[in-house]
């Protein structure tokens, strides 16, 4: 695993042609410093540019960032894992990566139906507690995708990994009927929603972190965010922290399982995915696109 640090580097355009003429310098120097020096172009007035952390090269950069912050910052550190990596891991966090779809939050339905939820919800906080129905989305928003995820994070899979899923025989989900939020149409799509019925124990926190925790006093829900919020001397950027398990939860861990914790703002907050690397490998295998997995650490 290597982290990443995502920095952008400039100089402002509003301000007195002598002082952009300075900065312009400095960056020109800043990049030198980093061995990138091939980049500058005097008509070119910002940088994104990826350093790894645990470089000589990163520090001396930031120390001149803390002292002149209009030349640049950092935005977020992202962690990357390779291939070997992910393929080692016995569990992963796991998720579409796209949301292409609007589902009930918007008003999907015909003339003189009856709104009613895809959820019931908490009366006080909105979260929602458990689903109702079957949901109806508008299919033709699909597209070619194998796996989307809608606007309120259910997981839409196409008929073909649906399919997948079922004849493997993977365990922890259920697949549920779509319904086309219209009239049938020619040539509509099968589409199942993905619903995972296993809930793993919490995480091992610490190590996990977690921040902007929120629990709602009449039903008890609880919404955080992974911790992502840090700090280099007096810079603020981003890094989502790892998610750490017991390994005796190996033990009950199915092929599909939800988190025990709900992540995002209390209205929306929804458990993450994780998945066996058995099924990380079967996706691999079959081309199943539109999904990403990050390893998940196991902890004695
Ligand atoms: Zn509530």
């Amino acid at each position: 695993m290597k982290r990443i640090a995502l920095i952008t580097l400039g100089w402002s355009l509003a301000k007195p042609t002598k002082e952009v003429e300075q900065d312009k310098a400095q960056i020109a120097e800043l990049l030198r410093r980093i061995g990138m020096e091939d980049r500058f172009n005097p008509d070119t007035h910002y940088y994104d540019i990826e350093l790894e952390v645990d470089t000589e090269t990163l520090t001396p950069l930031m120390s001149v960032l803390e002292t002149k912050p209009s030349l640049g910052y950092l935005s977020r550190v992202d962690r990357r894992y390779t291939r070997q990596e992910t393929e080692l891991a016995e569990l992963l966090i796991w998720g579409p990566t796209n949301q292409a779809i609007e589902d009930d939050y918007y008003d999907f339905f015909a003339e003189g139906d009856e709104h009613k939820d895809l959820y019931r919800r908490c009366s006080a906080c909105g979260t929602p507690l458990q689903q109702v129905r079957d949901i109806v989305i508008n299919k033709a928003r699909m597209g070619k995708r194998d796996i989307s995820l809608t606007y309120s994070y259910e997981v839409i899979l196409s008929e073909q990994v649906g399919r997948l899923l079922q004849e493997q025989d993977l365990s922890g989900l259920e697949l549920r009927p779509v319904q086309h939020y219209r009239k049938p149409y020619p040539g509509e799509p099968t589409l199942y929603q993905l619903a995972v019925t296993n809930v793993l124990p919490p995480m091992a926190a610490p190590p996990t972190g977690f921040e902007q925790l929120h629990e709602c006093a009449v039903c008890g829900r609880i919404s955080r965010f992974l911790k992502h919020t840090h700090w280099w001397g007096k810079i603020q950027y981003r890094e989502d922290t790892a998610v750490y398990y017991p390994r005796r939860m190996l033990e009950v861990v199915k092929d599909f399982n939800h988190t025990a914790e709900h992540f995002g703002e209390l209205r929306v907050a929804h458990p993450y995915v994780i998945i066996t690397q058995r099924v990380y490998r079967l996706l691999r295998e079959h081309k199943v696109k539109n999904w990403a997995a990050v390893p998940v650490y196991l902890v004695d």
